[in-house]
């Protein structure tokens, strides 16, 4: 009776886990439509050359100093205006 009472315990906490992460999950996917939508609307007046990559591996892009879209990837003369050639 007891093992099973704590088997139903762990069974709601993980419940529990699921549900919050769900939440959350549907928050952050509705903050990033949100950014996008931004994103969309920005005419993205000027940009600076940046690193965007998360890892080992360099991602240059042009990003915009407005709304920080990626809007494309720098030209070779501001790859080396930017130290990255
Ligand atoms: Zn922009």
């Amino acid at each position: 009776m007891i093992e099973e009472a704590i088997f139903e315990e762990e069974a709601m906490e993980s419940d529990e886990t699921k549900k919050n992460v769900d939440k959350l999950k549907n928050e952050v996917n509705k903050l990033n439509t949100e950014i996008e939508e931004i994103q969309d609307n920005c005419k993205h007046p000027e940009y600076s050359i940046k690193n965007v990559s998360s890892d080992a591996t360099a991602a240059i892009r042009r990003v915009c100093d407005n709304c920080k879209a990626n809007i494309g990837y720098p030209s070779n003369d501001e790859l080396k205006k930017n130290g990255y050639m």
